[in-house]
């Protein structure tokens, strides 16, 4: 298969939304990327569509605690890459799917934040010999994100009560797509892959060895980088929307 066309951030860069199924999924797929772009001035906010109630082998934990230690995990780590507004959905963890209604939640958040960039999820289940099989809510957090990008965020038609709310509709210029088997943009992040694992690091619950967890991530970032002569590098997929 031929490599694709590489892409680079697009400029200006003025607001970006970053867009996940669970506290911590940020962090880990583009934390060193967001610090990136906020000390490049851009102003990037999150939604996360799930209460991230399930993460836990702690027979002890119920869903409630859990939810509210993970949001405050969640502000902890951004406010370390200066991250601004948190939305939390809120939906169940581990029974998302991509219904009309998620979709059409993304859609106001778009519409709210009008962010040039969005960084979302994977919604392909990967079948390259990675060691994850993949999250049911990344995929359908992926699957909607993408399909609140286009068309309906940018079609005055589609969920027309958000007109009712003010809401008028927005072009996304960039998508990042984290997570998947053929990037096309790489993202230098030897600047500032540490204050990335400093915020990834706030979510103790989700992080048993945090030793091993950074050792983790730093040879990812090594193995991204390395065929682009990068010593450390985020990888995403980009789509350019015409
Ligand atoms: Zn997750």
């Amino acid at each position: 298969m031929p490599d694709l066309e590489r892409h680079e951030l697009i400029q200006p860069l003025d607001r970006a939304l970053v867009i996940f199924s669970h506290p911590d999924d940020a962090e880990f797929g583009a934390a060193a990327t967001i610090a990136h772009l906020t000390a490049a001035g851009a102003r990037v906010d999150y939604v996360v569509t799930t209460d991230g109630g399930k993460g836990t082998e702690d027979p002890e934990v119920t869903s409630a605690q859990l939810t509210a230690v993970r949001e405050a995990e969640q502000r902890a780590a951004a406010d370390v890459l200066g991250v601004g507004e948190i939305v939390h959905l809120g939906y169940p963890d581990g029974y998302l799917e991509p219904t009309l209604a998620l979709r059409r939640d993304i859609v106001r958040q778009l519409r709210r934040f009008r962010p040039d960039l969005v960084i979302a999820q994977n919604p392909v289940r990967r079948q390259d010999g990675n060691p994850f099989i993949g999250h049911p809510d990344h995929l359908a957090t992926g699957e909607a994100t993408l399909a609140a990008v286009y068309p309906a965020a940018r079609d005055r038609l589609n969920f027309p009560e958000l007109l009712d709310e003010g809401l008028e509709p927005w072009k996304v210029r960039q998508v990042l797509v984290s997570g998947v088997e053929r990037p096309n943009l790489f993202v230098d992040v030897s600047g500032t892959f540490d204050v990335g694992m400093q915020a990834l690091l706030c979510h103790v619950s989700q992080i048993p060895d945090p030793v091993a967890t950074e050792e983790r991530v730093r040879q990812r970032a090594v193995e991204l980088g390395e065929p682009v002569g990068l010593a450390l590098a985020n990888a995403f997929l980009s789509i350019l929307i015409g």
